[in-house]
């Protein structure tokens, strides 16, 4: 049925474990991945845990499609409380780790407890054994994940680890699986290092169980082709998200100079051409037709990139406009394990505002690179930026030019440019994320009216409900085109489970999702009051640019929250209400 409606339970204290059903109820609920993961998160931590406690809890959940051959279907999803910001936090991961996870069997894996000592757990089908990390804490990633290999024994085991980062608890330390794909947001790699997991090895043999297998490979032969008919896969699957530096830019929403200005006067040496004529290789994740991972290779900085939003933020947000030393810095944000967004918006408001100084002739991307190094091993102000956007802008005394909301620092396009987007980033469940609502394309493409911002807050809501159920199934955003959901996905979720799945029972598993970080995250005190922009993005019109002197006002950011609000059936203070949970069946969870 593609699923095996079983998850595995360890207690890293006792270095035990025990396998546990899923019901049908919560699979036909919450559709599998984000959605399941969410629902035992909400059920099992208390309000209040401490994110790096051994209260809290790290889920590792695979959809119904992972494993399968359907196109995009690589994916997994990690699932627990962030302590970068202090609520709920999911991410998912490509690569090749999520197929070889559900191939043990298990849709879902739950951590719990702290290890005494650092450990390696590795799991192969049904059995579990802890293994001493001892000799390789304190390692890099991608020495790290050679090493655990060859200490399971098996050169086909798939492997999610920490670096030094996650060890030392910064608290946007990222979650890495083959080398250079990750789970970056949030602080997870924190959470696995507060419980002395070093890495996690999966090896599965199990076939996927598919129900209706015929039927099928014929539909996932048919959503190839949507693929290929999408007239925005060629691009991707040539240039990647590198693509997006030479429109963002002419359009005015890059981040230049920690989001002072909207356009650099040229991104020509870190466009899609300049970092494809750097590529020397072509990769994929698994099951996937697109393949638009970019290997980059120079001396020892190997990687899958960089992503466009590293080069933003990495790039003009700092004033570096070298691909080489941007691809250095990506390179060791993967070998320390660090998330690149968060650091990139970090870095960039301390040296605009001067608290990191460059001396000399210091090149940039060496002080940038020594500011990584200063994080992740908490040395002097690393240590005070180790802690977040949010705290060590409240304690440098620079929080208005720290971008961030809700803890979580910027994405590489500036909210001033389009409500739609500013709504995306204060609404999203894990704080300021791009990847939750996507209406920057439709609102440059001119779908709505200048004065349309309930056009664009209706989008901002049901693109959310979407993404939620496209993330429990898990299938990758870009195959299908950003953020949308096709039938087919539907198609195949049913054929693959037999169970009956439409495009309407996947958006309505997403909005029950929805809401449940939100109650998630109302329990840990989030109000209204923290869904709003910084105040500079209401304040400080964007410097230059064709959007020069653009700001979302407070009276905008009102009545979005206002409208949106009402949308979803929540509370003026942005509280899901009785009724939406009782309409939803999760009043039960709360
Ligand atoms: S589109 Fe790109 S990121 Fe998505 S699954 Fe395919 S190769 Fe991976």
């Amino acid at each position: 049925m593609a699923r095996y409606g079983k998850l595995l339970r360890i207690d890293l204290h006792s270095a035990s474990w025990m396998v546990e059903p899923i019901s049908k109820r919560d699979e036909r609920k919450f559709l599998g991945g984000k959605g399941l993961g969410t629902a035992y998160l909400v059920r099992e931590l208390a309000a209040g845990t401490d994110p790096l406690g051994p209260g809290n809890k790290m889920i590792l959940a695979a959809g119904p499609l992972t494993g399968t051959s359907a196109p995009g279907s690589s994916r997994f999803e990690i699932v627990t409380k962030s302590p970068l910001t202090g609520i709920y936090l999911d991410c998912n991961s490509g690569g090749h780790f999520g197929q070889e996870l559900k191939a043990t069997g298990f849709d879902m894996v739950i951590l719990e407890g702290v290890s005494p000592a650092p450990v390696i757990v590795s799991i192969r089908n049904d059995s579990v054994t802890f293994l001493d990390a001892s000799g390789v804490w304190g390692k890099n990633i991608y020495e790290t994940e050679n090493e655990v290999r060859r200490m399971v024994g098996d050169p086909e085991a798939r492997v999610l680890s920490i670096g030094p980062a996650g060890e030392n608890l910064v608290k946007f330390a990222s979650l890495s699986n083959d080398y250079s794909r990750n789970a970056a947001r949030g602080g997870g790699g924190a959470v696995l290092g507060s419980k002395k997991v070093k890495a996690i090895a999966v090896r599965g043999t199990r076939d996927i169980p598919v129900v209706n297998l015929r039927a099928f490979q014929e539909t996932v032969e048919r959503a190839k082709q949507i693929i290929f008919n999408n007239p925005w896969v060629p691009d991707q699957r040539r240039y990647g998200t590198p693509r997006a530096a030479g429109p963002v830019n002419e359009n005015g929403l890059m981040p230049v100079d920690n989001f002072r200005s909207g356009k650099a006067s040229s991104v020509e040496a870190i466009n899609a051409n300049a970092f494809e004529a750097l590529t020397f290789k072509r990769l994929s994740c698994g099951e996937c037709p697109v393949a638009c991972s970019k290997g980059y290779r120079k001396n020892e900085v190997r990687l899958e990139g960089p992503e466009y939003e590293t080069i933003a933020l990495f790039g003009p947000n700092m004033g570096l406009f070298d691909p080489e030393c941007i691809a250095e810095i990506n390179y060791w944000c993967n070998q320390y394990g660090i998330d690149t967004i968060t650091a990139g918006s970090l870095i960039g408001a301390v040296l605009e505002t001067g608290v990191v100084g460059i001396p000399g002739n210091t090149p940039k991307h060496e002080i940038v690179k020594d500011t990584l190094h200063a994080i992740t091993f908490r040395q002097g102000t690393g240590d005070i930026l180790a802690e977040g956007p949010r705290i060590a802008g409240r304690e440098l005394g620079i929080e208005y030019f720290v971008p961030e909301i809700k803890g979580m620092g910027f994405p590489g396009y500036d909210p001033r440019c389009s409500h739609g987007t500013a709504l995306a980033y204060m609404t999203a469940d894990r704080g300021a994320c791009h990847l939750r609502a996507w209406p920057l394309g439709r609102e440059l493409g001119g779908t709505w009216e200048e004065d349309d911002l309930d056009g664009r807050i209706m989008f901002v809501k049901e693109q959310q409900d979407e993404k939620a159920a496209q993330e429990s199934t898990i299938v990758c955003q870009f195959p299908y085109g950003i953020g949308l959901l096709d039938p087919v996905l539907a198609e195949l979720i049913s054929l693959s489970t037999g169970e009956e799945w439409t495009l309407d029972t996947m958006k309505e598993a997403g909005e029950r999702t929805w809401n449940l970080a939100r109650v998630f995250n109302v329990r840990e005190g989030i109000t209204r009051g923290d869904d709003y922009l910084p105040g500079k993005f209401s304040q400080d019109g964007i410097e230059s640019g064709p959007l020069k002197g653009k700001v979302i006002s407070r009276g905008d950011q009102d009545y979005m929250l206002d409208t949106y609000y009402a949308y979803r059936g929540w509370t003026a203070d942005g509280i899901p209400t009785g009724e939406t949970l009782k309409r939803l069946e999760i009043e039960e969870e709360t």
